[in-house]
């Protein structure tokens, strides 16, 4: 099953991505991750990235599009794959559905997970993200069992930088403008499946499973 992800920054796109894609045995594919984990390595691609990420901004396109196309042409996405964090603009989404459509094949379903923006900044706030492996937790919602620490590697918990308040209003409005109208884009493919985001994890997860007929 071919999925992605929908909804504002801190929606719960990533936490329920990595529940999915465990259920569905399926690889989760975060574009923030990958940007990430480059700007850690330092490489060329993170150096660029980083400008666009600590303003809010989205990533251009030309950086973005080729990094998933070569992804998901990788043997482990052979049986699917859950893309979390893109596409995030109607031009990435044409070139997804390219790319797909060359193989003869297309997104299943977009998952859109519905947040209201007054619950959003709360939540971004508290997240807690891990600096090695990218796991994610909140303070409140979802904490770690040791304070500051990953349950899954150990590593630090961190703040995200584009997490503090003032980001997060830019990221909000960059969403609005460029990636809410892909709402529209898949209901118009029939690939839309919209969960609300403001319940607990469980019950969002269970929510998702039961509109893909799991
Ligand atoms: P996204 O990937 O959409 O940016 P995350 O999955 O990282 O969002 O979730 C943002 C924050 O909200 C995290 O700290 C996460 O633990 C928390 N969170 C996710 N889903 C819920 C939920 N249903 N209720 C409360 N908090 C949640
Ligand atoms: P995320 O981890 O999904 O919240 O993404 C963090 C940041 O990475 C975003 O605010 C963007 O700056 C950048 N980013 C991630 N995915 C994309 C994408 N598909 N297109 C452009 N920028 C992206």
């Amino acid at each position: 099953m071919k999925l992605i992800m929908l909804g504002a920054p801190g929606a719960g796109k990533g936490t329920q991505a990595a529940r999915v894609a465990a259920e569905l045995k399926v690889p989760h594919i975060s574009t923030g991750d990958i940007f990430r984990s480059n700007i850690k390595n330092g490489t060329e691609l993170g150096r660029k990235a980083k400008e666009y990420m600590d303003a809010g901004k989205l990533v251009p396109d030309e950086l973005t599009c080729d990094l998933v196309a070569d992804r998901i042409a990788q043997d482990d996405c052979k049986g699917g794959f859950i893309l979390d964090g893109f596409p995030r603009t109607i031009p990435q989404a044409e070139a997804l559905d390219k790319v797909l459509s060359s193989r003869g094949e297309k997104v299943d379903y977009a998952v859109n997970i519905d947040v209201p923006d007054a619950a959003i900044v709360a939540r971004m706030s508290g997240r807690r993200a891990c600096v090695s492996c990218g796991a994610t937790y909140h303070i409140e919602f979802n904490p770690p069992k040791k304070e500051g620490i990953c349950d899954v590697c150990g590593a630090e918990l961190i703040l995200r930088a584009d997490d503090k308040p003032e980001t997060v209003q830019t990221r909000l409005d960059v969403y609005h403008e460029q990636t809410q109208p892909l709402i529209d884009y898949y209901a118009k493919q029939g690939a839309l499946v919209t969960v609300d985001g403001t319940q607990p994890m469980d019950e969002v997860f269970a929510a998702i499973l039961a509109k893909l007929g799991k």
